[in-house]
């Protein structure tokens, strides 16, 4: 390599947007520990995201990831009840006072919330923007210590 020149690199970047929102839930499926009981967490999700780089050096802007992946937790999921359908008591429960709920076909724990977070990432990304993005993987914090992650 002679002197000016520069290894750019264009590839292989991956940008990682956090997200915070307060969701109750609760364990089923034969369940018995004390997360059988109805409680809430301060969840942390982290999207890692890949694409090409642009001229200007973005991958993508972290607001368009804040406004469509942030804009679907916070309409989705935010102040919520994440109920698996399963559930019919809490559910009829949910229905029935008007409770703000998001109904799931799965037993709700971090790393079944993870995987669907995957899939509505990706489609929050395909459907809000134009460039062609990745989900590479998922981060989901349910406590300070807890942490599931995605492939
Ligand atoms: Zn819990």
């Amino acid at each position: 390599m002679t002197g000016g020149e520069r290894i750019v690199v264009t590839h292989g970047v991956k940008v990682v947007k956090r997200f915070r929102w307060s969701m109750a839930h609760r364990l089923t499926h034969g369940y018995t520990g004390r997360c059988a009981s109805l409680h809430g967490h301060e969840y942390e999700v982290g999207v890692t995201i890949s694409g090409s780089m642009d001229k200007m050096g973005l991958v993508v802007d972290f607001g368009d990831v804040k406004k469509v992946c942030g804009g679907w937790i916070k309409e989705h999921l935010d102040h919520t009840t994440i109920v698996c359908e399963d559930d019919t008591p809490l559910l009829a429960f949910l229905q029935d006072e008007g409770q703000r709920h998001y109904s799931v076909p799965f037993n709700t724990t971090a790393e079944n919330i993870a995987v669907h977070l995957r899939t509505k990432m990706q489609s929050a990304l395909d459907e809000g923007l134009d460039t062609p993005l990745q989900v590479e993987s998922i981060t989901l914090m349910e406590t300070p210590n807890s942490c599931v992650e995605t492939p």
